[in-house]
């Protein structure tokens, strides 16, 4: 015996059956047009909305970040057992970069964190004057355990000041393209950028809460293992300004920049620390410039001094005035080496002699023959650094110089 449910006991019931089939496939037919239209006619349609509301918004299904081959701890040889360290200073990694600068970000991330911050975790400050891609950020957060922090530059810190006769600007770029040899001469973005670090990343409010910043650019080397904190030895030696090399500024992009400055300390010579390292900048009591600067892609510096230095900011505003940042192509190298070394007493300057520190072919790497060399398992090419192969661009003799000056005595 066969036995049937209720349902299908009767011919009326197959009836209704086939009517509510037909009535479920013309909705179903309704609906999928209703979405299909839905989605010709609105940006993202309600069957995306839909979906998108369904899927779990995990890592998991994140489309794969195109910095692949991220940090890889292994690639670094360190010694074991690793340093440990009493404490953390308070302070932070800066980077400035373009969202296209990602590749070479993520490189210096991976020197910086192999070399030093996987043990230490200090973070990472990005800015840009354009928002950061959300791959900037998936991409940088993931190289490092750190925390990371994005900020964008105020439009008025960045672009060129009304006050600039933009015609005579014009003029200026043009003529110093002419001239070979002198990089991003017709570049308005790059005297953006050299403005901005000269002038304003200090009042960053993502660096209102650090101490210490550690300048980090896209596409450097870390040729030697960092198994000490350069931070705490600022801050356990009362430094204000660390540096790796010294070169000369080109004469091309800043024929007034001395004397604009010596304009300035001369009508406020009260800003001049006595112990200063004026001889860095001038063999001549400041008559004529060495053109000698701290090579400010690498520095160490705080941030206490740039923010709460009058002479500083006054200084700034004094070169600001005076326009060369467009009108020439004053770099934040030249600015910061004349101000480090006429404000700071030059004893809170520091050459970070042990660190092997390369960039666009320019390399600082200890001597083989020192212990530096040794003690950081070091692998760069000792006849290729500033202190042999480039010694004719090389100003660390006249560092040395300042520091051996004889002191003055202050109360
Ligand atoms: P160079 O080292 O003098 O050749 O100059 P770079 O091209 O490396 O620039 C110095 C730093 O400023 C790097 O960290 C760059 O990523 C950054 N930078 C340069 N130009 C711009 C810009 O227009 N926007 C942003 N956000 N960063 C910039
Ligand atoms: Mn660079």
């Amino acid at each position: 015996m066969v036995s049937y449910s209720p349902l299908f006991s009767s011919p009326s019931h197959w009836k209704q059956l086939i009517l509510s089939k037909r009535s479920l496939i013309a909705s179903v037919f309704l609906l999928f047009s209703f979405l299909g239209l839905s989605e010709l006619l609105f940006e993202r349609g309600l069957s995306s909305r839909i979906l998108s509301s369904l899927t779990p918004t995990s890592s998991a299904v994140q489309p794969p970040l195109s910095c692949s081959n991220l940090f890889e701890p292994s690639s670094f040889q360190h010694s074991t057992p690793r340093p440990t360290y009493p404490r953390k200073a308070n302070a932070t990694f800066l980077t400035l970069a373009r969202n296209s600068d990602l590749a070479g970000v993520v490189h210096s991330m991976k020197q910086v964190e192999g070399r030093f911050n996987r043990d230490r975790h200090y973070p990472w400050v990005f800015l840009n004057d354009e928002p950061f891609t959300e791959e900037f950020i998936r991409c940088t957060s993931a190289v490092t355990s750190a925390k990371t922090y994005y900020g964008q530059i105020p439009r008025e810190q960045w672009v060129q000041p009304d006050f600039i006769d933009e015609e005579r600007a014009t003029k200026a770029r043009k003529a110093l393209s002419k001239i070979r040899g002198v990089f991003y001469a017709d570049s308005v973005s790059y005297r953006n950028m050299c403005r901005f670090y000269s002038g304003f990343f200090y009042r960053q409010p993502l660096l209102q809460n650090f101490k210490y910043y550690w300048r980090v650019e896209p596409d450097i080397n870390y040729r030697c293992e960092i198994e000490y904190d350069p931070f705490l030895y600022m801050e356990d030696n009362n430094k204000a300004y660390g540096f790796t090399i010294s070169v000369p500024e080109q004469k091309e992009t800043t024929p007034t920049l001395w004397d604009t400055s010596m304009e300035f300390f001369n009508q406020n010579p009260h800003y001049l620390h006595p112990n200063n390292a004026m001889r860095f900048a001038s063999k001549d009591g400041g008559n004529t410039w060495t053109r000698c600067t701290y090579w400010t892609n690498f520095e160490i510096g705080d941030l206490d001094f740039f923010r709460g230095s009058e002479g500083y900011n006054k200084y700034f505003e004094h070169l600001e005035t005076a326009g060369g940042f467009y009108y020439e192509r004053w770099g934040d190298a030249p600015m910061h080496g004349i101000a480090i070394s006429l404000l700071l007493d030059r004893d809170r300057i520091h050459h970070f002699d042990d660190i092997a520190y390369e960039h666009t072919g320019w390399e600082q790497c200890p001597d083989p023959s020192t212990p530096a060399y040794e003690r950081g398992r070091c692998h760069c090419d000792y006849d290729n650094s500033m202190a042999v192969k480039w010694k004719r661009y090389s100003c660390q003799a006249d560092f040395e110089a300042a520091l051996a000056m004889p002191r003055i005595n202050v109360e």
